[in-house]
């Protein structure tokens, strides 16, 4: 199981002598490949080295681009890219709100890149990503990463100690192991109005807090107080345009939440945002 996020004991700036001591710090799993992440695991860190000609650093911004089809000898793109593997990985990132760790390794070429070994750079967002013709000619894709900064806090302690930390950042990062299980649970349907939005890289939804996280809710982060919704029901819920009865009926709009016997919710939860929320 991946750990998303920073890894304590690492802050920014760290630097690694190589791969396997990189390796061995927790902060990119692969030896070799650039993701860390596969077709059914979102990427949880991601190495930028230069190894790729069509990779564009900007700082606080990288097209990175995406793996496969390239001669490790020159850098240059030998045959076209495809959306399986790490690439996969990085739009489950996209589409999960999954933070990616960003290590730079030594490339003369960047004025970003540290001047020997591995630094770790800090979370960054996958905020999109396409396909493109790259400068030899062949398909690549790239992902368009961006700092995360300042807005990193840790959610509040979960019931289960044991269970590692991810982050809360914004409203594309808020993710974590128990929001993804309730997504799972409805299979990414939308429980207010039902509707599954499919994409490349498989379903999304959004989970929502309906006590909401973080002072001065300070809502838990479990699956009683998570619900599992659309982007527009997701926005239209966190800003009171809508509320949920104690029988699961919906408040100023028609229908009814969608439950299930997996999945309760905690009556309180409910009351707290009709309370809070509601504009009557
Ligand atoms: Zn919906």
């Amino acid at each position: 199981m991946k750990h998303y996020g920073s890894i304590p004991g690492i802050p920014i700036g760290t630097v690694f002598r190589d791969r396997a001591e990189l390796h061995a710090s927790g902060g990119h799993a692969p030896l070799m490949a650039g993701i860390s992440g596969s077709s059914t695991e979102a990427a949880d860190s991601v190495v930028v080295s230069g190894g790729y000609e069509d990779d564009v650093d900007l700082g606080d911004t990288i097209l990175y681009t995406g793996q496969g089809g390239n001669d490790p000898a020159t850098n240059q793109q030998v045959a076209d890219q495809e959306l399986v593997r790490g690439n996969m990985g990085l739009v489950k990132s996209l589409l999960e709100g999954r933070p990616v760790r960003v290590i730079r390794g030594a490339n003369p070429h960047s004025q970003y890149a540290p001047e020997r070994g591995y630094r770790y750079e800090g979370l960054f967002a996958v905020e999109d990503y396409w396909r493109d013709i790259g400068k030899s000619g062949y398909l690549i894709w790239r992902f368009r990463l961006r700092k995360l900064e300042g807005v990193l806090s840790p959610l509040p302690l979960s019931p289960q100690p044991s269970e590692r930390h991810e982050f809360t950042v914004s409203r594309i990062i808020r993710n974590t192991a128990v929001a993804q299980h309730v997504k799972a649970l409805h299979r990414f349907a939308c429980q207010a109005c039902g509707v599954i939005l499919e994409t490349p890289g498989g379903r999304y939804a959004e989970a929502a807090h309906i006590r909401p996280l973080g002072k001065p809710h300070d809502g838990p982060d479990v699956k009683e107080n998570i619900l599992c919704l659309c982007p527009n029901d997701h926005l239209l819920f966190d800003v009171g345009a809508f509320h949920i009865g104690d029988d699961f009926s919906l408040i100023e709009r028609p229908g009814r939440l969608r439950v299930l016997p997996a999945h309760p919710l905690a009556v309180e939860y409910l009351r707290y945002h009709r309370e809070h929320f509601g504009v009557r």
